[in-house]
């Protein structure tokens, strides 16, 4: 039995989460859950699932949620704020962690869960590009895991299984290229927050669309496998492939390609990294080959998606460009939602954060979080002049 502490349940990847968790009740048990705001659905995930610890964001809401709870007679131990997310993410019963909250909020819980020796199932990229090198340096100190759930890392980690990792020429992460991979690049300054919101192949949270349609959610993912696979940045390409159904690719010295096929269902990834080093079974939609018409590739466009070639600048200068990196662009892309910057406004944001910062090697997890706030009042201050 694996016990279960999930970090954002009512988000995209929570509640595929929980799906995968009521599909293996033989092997899978929840025991702690957080969220943000959304008190009204994670009330329904906490009657339904009677985990042992939860919290939510803001302290009126917990208060809320222990009077409802009360009411039922369900007395679980409530937290919020980001003590409440250390308390889940640490608690006592769980054995693995999904991290599904989304940002470089889930940087701190993450690196308690690890200290506390919980194995992880990473969703939240954006902690690995804050801190990668503090976070797997961790996770081998307290010897826990970093099992990958994005799609592409879950790929690559079974096409490397059983092979030396100095046979590996190079990786090739798929990418869909977003719904406007076809657009000029005068026209992408009228993309709004509502055309970006229609991803073609996956449904997700809005911050990962966002990112997804920029390209910038693949730049992110070629610094976590930077991290997870630890290869350097020559060895690992982005390869466009808008059906996604190769969901990445690695390549070996002797000229031989492995690829991951699958339909674009995130509870496969998330069942495959809390079944490691098992496969189990389930009746998911499963992949018809000869339905598919075919499958293409292509070279990214960074002349059009200048996210992807600051991704991969910002991982080559190291230290603290990567946490720059994504705190600009987590700023850039909630003003987008906001209304208040253009789609091509979010780049330039993170281009102009970068060239603002210092690059240093940090200390410590202190002097990330130090750095990434810098970054966030920086981007906050280039975009207000737009
Ligand atoms: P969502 O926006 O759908 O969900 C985010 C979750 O985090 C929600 O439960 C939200 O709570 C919670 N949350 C946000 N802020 C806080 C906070 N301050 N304290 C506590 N909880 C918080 O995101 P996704 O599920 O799409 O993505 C989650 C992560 O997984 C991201 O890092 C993303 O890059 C990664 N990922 C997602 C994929 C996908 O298919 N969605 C694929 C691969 C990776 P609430 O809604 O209650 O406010
Ligand atoms: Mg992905």
């Amino acid at each position: 039995m694996k016990y279960v502490s999930i970090l954002g349940s009512t988000g995209s990847i929570g509640r595929q989460t929980l799906e995968v968790i009521k599909s293996f009740p033989e092997s899978l048990q929840l025991v702690a859950l957080a969220a943000g705001r959304n008190r009204q659905d994670f009330l329904a995930q906490c009657l339904e699932f009677r985990p042992l610890v939860v919290s939510l964001e803001q302290e009126e809401d917990a208060q809320w949620l222990k009077e409802q709870l009360a009411r039922r007679g369900f007395y679980p131990e409530i937290y919020y704020g980001l003590d409440g997310l250390v308390k889940v993410a640490t608690c006592n019963q769980a054995t693995v962690v999904v991290t599904a909250v989304s940002g470089a909020i889930g940087l701190v819980p993450t690196c308690a869960a690890i200290s506390a020796g919980k194995d992880i199932a990473l969703a939240n990229k954006e902690t690995l590009v804050a801190a990668g090198e503090y976070v797997t340096a961790l996770a081998a100190k307290h010897k826990v895991k970093l099992l990958p759930v994005d799609s592409e890392h879950s790929a690559i980690w079974q096409c490397l299984h059983g092979e030396s990792k100095n046979s590996v020429r190079r990786l090739l992460l798929t990418a869909s290229g977003g719904p406007f991979r076809q657009w000029e690049q005068g026209d992408l300054a009228e993309v709004t927050p509502q055309m970006a919101l229609q991803h073609p192949n996956w449904a997700m949270g809005k911050k990962i669309t966002i990112d997804s349609a920029t390209l910038m959610n693949k730049g992110l993912e070629v610094i976590e496998a930077r991290w997870l696979f630890n290869l350097d940045f020559d060895a690992i390409d982005v390869v466009i492939h808008p059906q996604s159904i190769i969901h990445s690719m690695v390549e070996y010295g002797d000229g031989s390609i492995l690829a991951h096929l699958g339909m674009p269902d995130m509870r496969i990834p998330i069942q495959y990294a809390l079944s490691y080093p098992q496969r189990w079974t389930n009746d998911l939609p499963r992949l018809n080959l000869t339905e598919l018409n075919r499958l293409t590739f292509e070279q990214p466009d960074t002349q059009k998606f200048p996210s992807l070639a600051l991704a991969y600048e910002a991982g080559r200068m190291g230290g603290t460009a990567p946490a720059v990196l994504n705190a600009a662009n987590e700023i850039a892309v909630h003003a987008f939602l906001a209304g208040q910057i253009k789609f091509t406004d979010i780049p330039s944001t993170v281009e102009r954060t970068l060239a603002a910062h210092q690059v240093v090697t940090p200390s410590g997890l202190e002097e990330i979080i130090e750095v990434d706030g810098w970054a966030r009042r920086q981007a906050a201050k280039i975009l207000s002049k737009y």
